[in-house]
């Protein structure tokens, strides 16, 4: 990079500007090397050193390198840390490039593929456990449309929905890299901005027909002009980021809107389906019931928790499955063993289509397709087989012609390198087999050579060698080197090195070439059997696909029938009507979480119908409202999963929307304040929920004044009973509230039972019918450790404030007004009045000082006397 503009550095800008934002891999030998600002951003992730090389403009030029064969971990970090690189590969060897333009010329570079999130298929840079999802969305006339696909597996999923739904629909897909048209204002924030005529509906059209090789794709679903829209723009990126290499693409699938609950952002988040709130999945509702044995099952069972089912025939086809592996602990105990084994045949598939397939990945889909058979085999032998497993057998067999050829051509465990060969089994290729043994002759050849030129020459330390710059050669110690220096010893001087001497020997040569020729030759024997073994896998791809897929769904029935059996869990009953009975519910997080401190979790029940609807829950801090709140929510969603609950019985009307607010989400870094995201995530629910809803809210109307909260919480109470008529469950720590349950007849009034035992509180975490007797803030904060002093002056202040609540009914003073009575009441009216007269006779000119002060406390006694 010397000078002003070498070509070098002409040819590295040409290829920056090519690389569109990207990190610029730039091949120089055995590095990927990075410059300019990619250089200092690089180095500050991968904390690498950071020099120069020559200078750009006056100034040296930032640079850092990583080894081109360790950079996929490199990548993996870089990607980690929200990079996305473009790899520039030399296109030609040095003498190509001296060959073509002179002995200066400079070797040709071209970006051979962009390496982003979601266009991953290596086996190191994905986690084995999660699906790798990567979305294209776009508007056609207000309707978006959003295109999905995982391409190590080459899931496709194509759906359509209103604009208000976007958020939600990509809170479900989780996706690591998202695209969307430049010029479009509402694309979501984080899209990388696309061309705008690459998101065209006939283009994608086009496109999807072009890929699959059909003619119409009426045989795949109906797909509607923002869902093809957004598969245009899908594919056009596909095609940019892997230079013209098409990914592993299955059929893609029309995902219809209403056939999964919906769950918004911060249901999700809330919820913690996938992830903490924290951050990681430690702590998540998966991390607490994943039992599958594969990561293919973990990404299926994911997906399953992401979109719960709304059809009731859909979730009972799993809950059957999973009841019946439930059933047979040794069938499930053996099944699992074998499922562990299994390779992860469905990535290996996408490396394979992607271009990037190594022997072993044929290995896998070899021995994965295998054992699903055996899996077929032995399932079809069990009596009592339920419907959706009827579904699965026929997807897990079918391959034998395929298993076959891989089973004769491949070495039981091929290597992950195919340039070094050997992994074409012996026997399947008689060509290949005698050029083989024509080198393994060669080899003993020369191992015999060693021993008669030690007995010739007499050197008992003379070795025959064999390294990458000489090849073969005959090595003896320096002292006894001028022996066979002489130039009738048959002997060549090679190479002289400290204490040894290296010579080659005619006899030597022949052999060494003997094994070079054959060597080449077999190499290109195995690289072309690779190729044929690529392309009989690719023609494959799709039943391959579906029997990966049927693994799956086996492993998630599997799983869930072990974890179920491990907590004791129920099949829950899904019913078409309003009701949702749970008796003796756990929260499957927070219970393990106490099964590690040795504390038992307190199950509780849960009984919401059409007459009693809506819960309000009251209790001290920390009583377990919260907990309750979600335990229950989960249970519906793992129910309507097609999972077993954590309770002793679980009855379930279908849920077709369920929202979940609890606790200030820590929103705060996107600049709103708790009490905002409050009011914005309860608008949802209120603008939102339907009758076959089910609405979790907890301590609406914290985050503001006691005042402003406390009518807040209860206008939305009200809404959600009259409006809503959702089924809800609400936690307060308003006491006031428990009034609402004088005027609406579907909500009932609970609380978690606290106990003060010698002056310390005990929190029972037990849910009881009724008000909460009182409130123990004070209680709570002695717990937590606040002094003593602190609590005794709060006891002192909550005394004032109670007899002031005495003396003017409360908060709620005169809320029972609302919102049935909308008049004063008559008597109250009266009171004032003569106060009001009083005060109008009072001549306050005429009077001395001391009587107006004797008039004004007479006046606030008499108020006082008429207060309610
Ligand atoms: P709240 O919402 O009433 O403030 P939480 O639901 O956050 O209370 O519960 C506080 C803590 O109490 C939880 O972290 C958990 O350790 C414990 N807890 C909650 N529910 C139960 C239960 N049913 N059984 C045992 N412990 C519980």
């Amino acid at each position: 990079m010397a000078g002003k503009s070498t070509p070098m550095m002409e040819q590295y800008h040409a290829l920056k500007r090519e690389a569109e934002g990207c990190l610029l891999f730039y091949r120089m030998g055995d590095f990927f090397e990075l410059f300019f600002d990619d250089a200092r951003q690089a180095a500050a992730i991968l904390d690498i050193a950071l020099t120069t090389r020559g200078e750009h403009g006056g100034e040296a030029v930032p640079m850092c390198g990583v080894p081109a064969h360790s950079a996929e971990g490199y990548l993996a970090r870089l990607i980690k840390a929200g990079c996305r690189v473009a790899i520039a590969e030399q296109v030609e060897t040095p003498e190509e490039a001296k060959k073509r333009g002179g002995s200066k010329a400079l070797v040709r570079r071209d970006i051979v593929r962009f390496v982003t999130a979601g266009t991953l298929t290596e086996e190191a840079l994905l986690e084995p456990r999660r699906a790798n999802m990567l979305v294209a969305v776009c508007e056609l006339r207000g309707t978006i449309g959003i295109a999905a696909v995982d391409i190590s597996t080459g899931r496709m999923e194509l759906e359509e929905c209103a604009a208000d739904r976007l958020g939600a629909a990509l809170a479900r897909l989780g996706p690591s890299e998202v695209v969307a048209p430049e010029d479009w204002d509402a694309r979501p924030t984080e899209a990388i901005e696309r061309a705008r005529q690459d998101f065209a509906s006939d283009g994608g059209e086009a496109r999807l027909k072009a890929v699959h090789g059909v003619a119409t794709l009426d045989g795949f679903g109906t797909f509607t002009r923002p869902m093809l829209a957004a598969a245009g723009g899908l594919l056009a990126y596909l095609d940019h980021a892997g230079r013209g290499t098409m990914p592993l693409l299955l059929p893609p699938v029309a995902r219809e809107s209403d056939s999964a609950m919906a769950m918004d952002e911060a249901t999700r988040a809330s919820l913690e389906i996938l992830e903490a709130q924290r951050g990681g999945r430690q702590g998540s509702l998966i991390a607490a019931i994943d039992r599958c044995a594969t990561g293919a099952g973990a990404r299926q069972l994911a997906d399953d928790l992401s979109a719960p089912l709304t059809d009731r025939g859909a979730i009972e086809a799993r809950l059957a499955l999973v009841g019946w592996l439930h059933a047979d602990p040794l069938l499930r105990a053996d099944l699992r063993e074998v499922l562990r084994a299994l390779p992860d045949i469905g990535r290996a598939l996408g490396r394979i289509v992607a271009g990037r397939g190594s022997p072993r990945d044929l290995g896998q889909v070899r021995d994965g397709l295998a054992e699903a058979r055996r899996i077929r085999d032995h399932l079809q032998g069990k009596p009592d087989r339920p419907a959706l497993l009827e579904r699965l057998l026929p997807a897990m067999g079918g391959h034998g012609a395929l298993v076959d050829l891989l089973q004769r051509a491949l070495v039981p465990a091929p290597p992950t390198e195919r340039q070094n060969g050997g992994f074409i089994a012996e026997g399947y290729d008689a060509a290949l087999d005698e050029l083989r043994q024509t080198s393994g002759n060669a080899r003993r050849a020369i191992a015999a050579l060693e021993g008669r030129y030690r007995e010739d020459t007499g050197i008992a330390a003379l070795k025959i060698k064999h390294n990458g710059v000489l090849g073969y050669f005959i090595e003896v110690p320096a002292k006894h080197a001028d022996a066979l220096m002489a130039s009738d010893s048959g002997f060549t001087h090679r190479q002289t090195m400290a204490g040894a001497v290296r010579f080659n020997s005619l006899g030597l040569h022949e052999e060494a070439a003997r094994i070079a020729e054959a060597g080449g030759h077999a190499l290109a024997a195995e690289e072309a059997h690779f190729e044929d073994l690529t392309a009989a896998v690719i023609d494959a791809r799709e039943a391959i696909a579906a029997t990966a897929a049927a693994l799956a769904r086996l492993d998630v029935a599997a799983g869930n029938a072990e974890r179920a059996a491990e907590g004791d869990w129920c099949r829950p009953e899904i019913l078409e009507d309003r009701c949702l009975e749970i008796a003796g519910g756990r929260h499957p997080v927070v219970e393990q979480a106490l099964a590690k401190g040795g504390e038992r979790f307190v199950a509780n029940d849960c009984r919401l119908d059409d007459q009693d609807r809506l819960w309000l829950i009251g209790g001290p801090n920390m009583g377990g409202k919260s907990t309750f709140l979600r335990q229950n929510a989960l249970i519906v969603l793992l129910a309507q999963a097609g999972c077993f609950v954590p309770a002793a019985s679980a009855r379930i009307g279908l849920v077709d929307r369920l929202f979940s607010r609890v606790g200030a989400s820590d929103n705060l870094a996107r600049g709103r304040s708790t009490f905002m995201v409050e009011m914005v995530e309860t608008a949802a629910i209120l603008s939102q929920a339907t009758e076959r809803s089910f609405v979790i809210l907890d301590e609406v109307g914290r985050g503001t004044s006691t005042y402003d909260g406390l009518a807040l919480a209860w206008a939305v109470v009200e809404a959600v009973h009259e409006t809503n008529r959702c089924r809800c469950l609400f936690a307060t720590h308003y006491h006031e509230l428990s009034r609402l349950a004088e005027t609406c007849e579907a909500l009932s009034l609970h609380h978690v039972r606290a106990r003060e035992w010698k002056g310390d509180l005990v929190l029972l975490h037990e849910l009881a019918e009724g008000p909460a007797d009182r409130s123990y803030g004070l209680a709570v904060a002695r717990l937590a450790g606040v002094p003593d002093a602190v609590v005794a002056r709060a006891k002192s202040v909550l005394d004032r404030l109670e007899k002031g609540r005495a003396e003017t009914g409360g908060l709620a003073a005169g809320l029972g007004d609302l919102p049935l009575f909308a008049a004063a009441s008559a008597a109250e009216e009266e009171q004032c009045d003569t106060l009001r007269e009083r005060l109008r006779e009072l001549d306050v000119d005429a009077l001395s000082p001391r009587d107006a002060l004797d008039a004004l406390y007479a006046l606030k006694q008499d108020a006082a006397s008429t207060e309610p």
